[in-house]
C-alpha cells in the first residue's frame, strides 16, 4: 500500500514513520524546504524519544520518502493524510488556511481515487468543506476523478508518542463511504492485529470526539486546580485528595494532578476552537469557559507564590528554573507555563537562571540572552534566591538538596508540580512551597 501523509510535523512525522513500520511505503510532504533536505539526511528538529531511529530504519529501507512535491506524490497514493498545522486564529477559531490548501492542491493534482484523510485537529464539518474544495477544483479543470474523505483524529502525546501511535487505546475513523471504510481497516490492520480498538463513526463525530477528548482532560485538570486552591484555603492536602477520588474507578487517576497549569500546542488551542465553534452556532460553552479562566490564573500562580514569600518585592532577586518544555519529554514550549513565569519575573526585574533536560535550543531561540542558560541543574541555582520547578523531568526528582542549600543564595523551593517532599525539604532547612 502506498500513502503520503501532508506535513511533518510532530503527528505528520510520526504518522509516516510508524505506517512505513509497518511495511507501508509512505511519501511525507512538506512545504518546509529545509526540514524535508534535513530529515532525507536523518536529521529531526524536533526532540521525540525513538523518532530518529525509526525515521533512519525506514528510510534506509526505502519505505519512508521526504519531498516538497505533494502533485507528484498523490499519483502513486492510495490514501493521503493531511496532518498540517491547525494554530489558533486571533479570535480563538482554529486557523484552516493550511488544510484548505491542501485541499486546493489535491484537486488540482489528482489523477486517479484517492482517500483524502483528515489527522488534524479541526472543527467539525471541515471534512465536508475539504470535500467542497477539492469537487471545485475537479470543476476547473473539467475532470471528474472520483475521491472519498474520512476523519482519523490523532491521540499521540508529544514524549511517547511512537509508544501512543504503535500501541493506541482506540483508533478513530470517521467515514462516509463503505470503499473508505476498507481502505481505513486494511491501512490499520498492522495495528488491529494486536487487538487495538478501531471505532468508526459517521465524519462529524469523529472531528468531535478529538475535540471532546482534549476538553475532558483540560476539564479534569483545571478542577484539579480549583480543588488545590481550595484545599489550600480550608486546610486539606490536596496529595490526599488526589489519591482519594483518583481510586474510584468512575474517577480513574489520570490526568488529576494539581500543577502551574496547562500548556502545549493542542489543550490552549482546541479549548479556544471549541469554545469558538459553540459561539458560531450559538451556543455557549460554560464549562470550557470556566476550565480555560482557571488555567489562565494557574499559570501565574508561581509568581504570586514568589511575590508573597519576598514580600511583594522581586527586584534584583534572581530566580532559578527547572524547567522550561511545556511537559517532560519534549522540547516544545508551545504555551508553556514557564514563558509567563519568565515575563513576570523579567517585568519585576529579576535575574532568571533557567535549565531544561530538553528544550535549551527552542528556549534560546525564544528568549536570546534575556535569561541566563544554564550547563545543568546546578548551574541554575547557583546564588538564585529561589528555585521553581515547572516541568517534572525525572531528572529533576532526586536532587542533591544539601549541595543546593549550599549554592543558593536564599533556600526557598516553589514547586510547581509537587513532586517534592515537604517535609524532607523542611529536614534541609528549604523555605518550601508548592500547589
Ligand atoms: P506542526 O506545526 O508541528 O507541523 C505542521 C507541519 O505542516 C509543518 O511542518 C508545516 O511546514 C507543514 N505544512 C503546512 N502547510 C503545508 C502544506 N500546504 N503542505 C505541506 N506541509 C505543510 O503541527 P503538529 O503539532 O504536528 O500538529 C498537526 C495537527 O495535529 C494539528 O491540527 C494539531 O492540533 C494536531 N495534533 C497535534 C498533536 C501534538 O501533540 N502535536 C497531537 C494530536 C493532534
Amino acid at each position: 500500500m502506498n500513502i503520503a501523509v501532508i506535513g511533518t510535523g510532530y503527528v505528520g512525522l510520526v504518522t509516516g514513520s510508524c505506517f512505513s513500520e509497518m511495511g507501508i511505503n509512505v511519501t511525507c510532504v512538506d512545504i518546509d524546504s529545509q526540514k524535508i533536505q534535513d530529515l532525507k539526511q536523518g536529521i529531526i528538529s524536533i526532540y521525540e524519544p525513538g523518532l530518529e531511529e525509526l525515521v533512519k530504519r525506514n528510510s534506509k529501507a526505502g519505505r519512508l520518502k521526504f519531498t516538497t512535491d505533494l502533485a507528484s506524490s498523490l499519483d502513486s497514493a492510495d490514501v493521503v493524510f493531511s496532518a498540517v498545522g491547525t494554530p489558533p486564529d486571533e479570535d480563538g477559531s482554529a486557523d484552516m488556511r493550511y488544510v484548505w490548501e491542501v485541499a486546493r492542491t489535491i484537486g488540482q493534482n489528482i489523477h486517479n481515487y484517492v482517500l483524502v484523510v483528515t489527522k488534524s485537529t479541526v472543527p467539525v464539518g471541515t471534512a465536508l468543506q475539504v470535500k467542497a474544495i477539492i469537487k471545485e477544483e475537479l470543476l476547473k479543470r473539467n475532470v471528474d476523478v472520483p475521491f472519498d474523505v474520512a476523519s482519523n483524529p490523532e491521540f499521540l502525546k508529544e514524549g511517547t508518542a511512537i509508544k501512543d501511535f504503535m500501541g493506541p487505546d482506540r483508533i478513530v475513523v470517521g467515514v462516509e463511504s463503505e470503499k473508505a471504510k476498507k481502505l481505513m481497516e486494511r491501512l490499520y490492520k498492522p495495528f488491529t492485529l494486536n487487538n487495538y480498538r478501531t471505532i468508526y463513526t459517521d465524519i462529524s463525530s469523529a472531528e468531535m470526539i478529538k475535540y471532546a477528548a482534549n476538553a475532558m482532560l483540560a476539564t479534569r485538570i483545571s478542577f484539579m486546580n480549583d480543588i488545590a486552591n481550595l484545599c489550600r484555603i480550608v486546610g486539606a492536602d490536596v496529595n490526599m485528595v488526589r489519591r482519594g477520588i483518583g481510586s474510584d474507578s468512575r474517577i480513574g487517576s489520570k490526568f488529576l494532578y494539581p500543577g502551574c497549569g496547562y500548556g502545549g500546542s493542542c489543550f490552549p488551542k482546541d479549548i479556544k476552537a471549541l469554545i469558538k465553534l459553540a459561539a458560531n452556532n450559538d451556543y455557549n460553552m460554560q464549562v470550557l469557559q470556566a476550565v480555560e479562566a482557571v488555567n489562565e490564573n494557574q499559570k501565574t500562580i508561581l509568581f504570586r507564590k514568589l511575590l508573597a514569600l519576598f514580600g511583594g518585592n522581586l527586584k534584583d532577586k534572581t530566580i532559578a528554573l527547572w524547567g522550561l518544555a511545556f511537559k517532560p519529554e519534549t522540547d516544545d514550549m508551545r504555551e508553556a507555563p514557564a514563558l509567563i513565569l519568565i515575563e513576570s519575573l523579567l517585568q519585576a526585574g529579576c535575574e532568571v537562571r533557567v535549565y531544561d533536560p530538553a528544550a535549551m535550543e527552542e528556549s534560546r531561540r525564544r528568549l536570546g540572552d534575556r535569561v541566563y542558560h544554564a550547563i545543568d541543574m546546578y548551574d541554575a541555582v547557583l546564588d538564585a534566591d529561589a528555585l521553581c520547578l515547572l516541568t517534572e523531568w525525572k531528572e529533576f526528582r532526586l536532587p542533591a538538596w544539601a549541595v543546593i542549600k549550599k549554592t543558593m543564595r536564599t533556600p526557598v523551593v516553589v514547586d510547581g508540580r509537587n513532586i517534592y517532599d515537604k517535609e524532607e525539604m523542611e529536614s534541609y532547612e528549604f523555605v518550601y512551597d508548592c500547589i
